[in-house]
């Protein structure tokens, strides 16, 4: 069926909908239809007023391979807006899902989580992220007619940091009573490698973003962006967040970039600035690998601390970031390779700022998965390239049971599939969670503005959300947002591109 043919059948669907609740509801009177009809009419007007804003000029979207690609330009104002509009339906959608999450995990509420948007973040959010982030709220209001502010949009933009660091240092420094298990995430299995380890001897990045199903099947969004000030951006990311946020993006400069969490990571100061805003920051501005080492170093807050992933297409070396907040070190060549998956390496950083992580436990998902990528890459140094690391993402081999079963320990993760679940990061047995979708790039994509990048499991298996719920009751909560989220192909997007505008 053809994406066309299926938003006819949606919309039919709806009207359908809609016409058996105006039946089912005629006993009310003739007021309420009018009301409904001055609603609908409201709603058509603002769409169709908003649909000519001059702040929308240039930008667009299109839908392909299960993503959604938006091209936003301009003054941060304009940014903003043309995503809070163009992604208006992805963010009312994601949104929900978000805000459950963050509730149910840490047990606060949702005010709790705008407090710290507006009194702990926005303080210290620059200007230019401040516009954007409002344009945001003003695109999504204008389109959708959405009563959400700008507040909720940062503590959204903040959904990896505020829960399970922020609120995780909250709960240890009150001593709150009953505190909910809350651990720093794994997200993520990458490499970066450059020299004599790749075909071309240039720099080959791939990344897959390991998250709960419930977000990453909503994290389908390629962001090309071409701010006024700065680099223009390719990355992938989450609707209604300002930085890719799992993270994998190349700039017009050269820089390539991605991470993997520190896995049992611990601290947070909340006089820093918004790891969010940091990681924009650096994929915009940032044209070396010691200027974007300096961006998230400048007001580190510890939030979402990651091993970052750097390539410098300019100068082909590459270099990982191990960005603690009492410490942190920085490797870099011109001939290797850096990988990751949630594991620290650095003795200092260990010790300080993840004290509970045992590098020598073999059968956790971290040291598991080092270890596949250190079999991996040994074994394939100087014939790495885009399509091969295409191929390493889906790898399914077990290193600590050693056989081919896709689990918690696989380069391509399937929690769901695991009864152990991972403790480390708090997901219990066969938690809706793994890897979600993949990217790739190369020296010559990113000089190009291109990368690959595929929807769903790296490996093309399907996870259908019914059967899952229907087996795991632990899991019912997520019911009303979780989704099937079925693998698309491996997909070419290319900046600038314009198959069939549409808004
Ligand atoms: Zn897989």
């Amino acid at each position: 069926m053809s994406d066309g043919i299926r938003r006819i059948v949606a919309l039919s669907v709806l009207l359908l909908g809609t016409g058996l609740l105006w039946v089912a509801g005629r006993t009310t009177d003739d007021a309420e239809k009018a009301d409904n009809e001055r609603k609908g009419a409201i709603d058509e007007a603002r769409e169709r007023a908003a649909s000519n804003d001059p702040r929308l000029k240039g930008a667009y979207r299109y839908d392909r391979g299960g993503w959604v690609y938006v091209h936003l330009e301009g003054e941060p104002a304009a940014v903003g807006f043309q995503h809070g509009f163009l992604l208006a339906a992805e963010i009312e959608d994601a949104f929900p899902a978000i805000k459950a999450q963050m509730t149910h995990s840490t047990r606060r509420d949702w005010d709790f989580f705008r407090n710290a948007a507006k009194e702990m973040l926005w303080p210290k959010i620059d200007e230019e992220y401040r516009q954007e982030l409002q344009g945001i709220t003003d695109g999504l209001n204008a389109r959708s007619g959405s009563h959400l502010d700008v507040y909720d949009i940062v503590a959204m933009n903040a959904f990896e940091e505020l829960p399970d660091y922020y609120v995780a240092w909250l709960d240890k420094r009150e001593k709150t009573a009953n505190a909910p298990n809350l651990k720093s995430p794994g997200n993520c299995s990458a490499f970066v490698a450059t020299g004599s380890w790749t075909k071309d001897g240039k720099i080959v990045i791939a990344h897959n973003n390991w998250t709960g199903y419930m977000a990453g099947e909503r994290w389908r969004i390629i962001f090309d962006i071409v701010p006024k000030n700065g680099f223009r951006m390719l990355m992938d990311g989450f609707p209604g967040v300002i930085a890719s946020d799992d993270d994998f993006g190349i700039n017009s400069d050269g820089l390539m970039v991605t991470e993997t969490t520190i896995s049992q990571f611990e601290g947070w100061d909340p006089n820093g600035n918004a790891e969010f805003v940091r990681a924009r920051k650096a994929l915009q501005y940032a044209g070396s690998i010691d200027e974007y080492t300096n961006i998230m170093l400048d007001g580190n807050n510890g939030g979402y601390a990651n091993d970052w992933l750097l390539g410098d297409r300019k100068t082909n070396e590459i270099a990982q970031l191990e960005l603690g907040l009492k410490a942190y070190k920085l490797w870099r060549t011109k001939d290797g390779v850096f990988a990751g998956s949630n594991w620290a390496r650095d003795p200092k950083v260990i010790k300080l700022d993840t004290p509970q992580f045992n590098p020598s436990d073999m059968e956790n998902s971290p040291n598991a998965r080092r270890v596949r990528w250190e079999q991996l890459l040994n074994d394939n140094k100087g014939k790495l390239d885009v399509d091969l690391a295409q191929k390493l993402l889906g790898d399914h081999f077990d290193t600590f049971d050693k056989k081919d079963e896709a689990n918690e320990r696989t380069l391509c993760g399937h929690v769901d599939a695991s009864p152990r679940g991972v403790a480390i990061w708090a997901w219990g047995p066969n938690y809706p969670g793994g890897a979600v979708q993949g990217k790739a790039s190369d020296s010559t994509m990113a000089q190009q503005l291109r990368l690959f990048a595929r929807m769903g499991h790296p490996c093309g298996a399907d996870f259908l959300a019914k059967p899952f719920l229907a087996g795991h009751s632990d899991y019912a909560w997520q019911e009303p947002f979780l989704r099937d989220m079925p693998a698309g192909p491996w997909t070419e997007f290319h900046a600038g591109e314009i198959p069939v505008p549409q808004r």
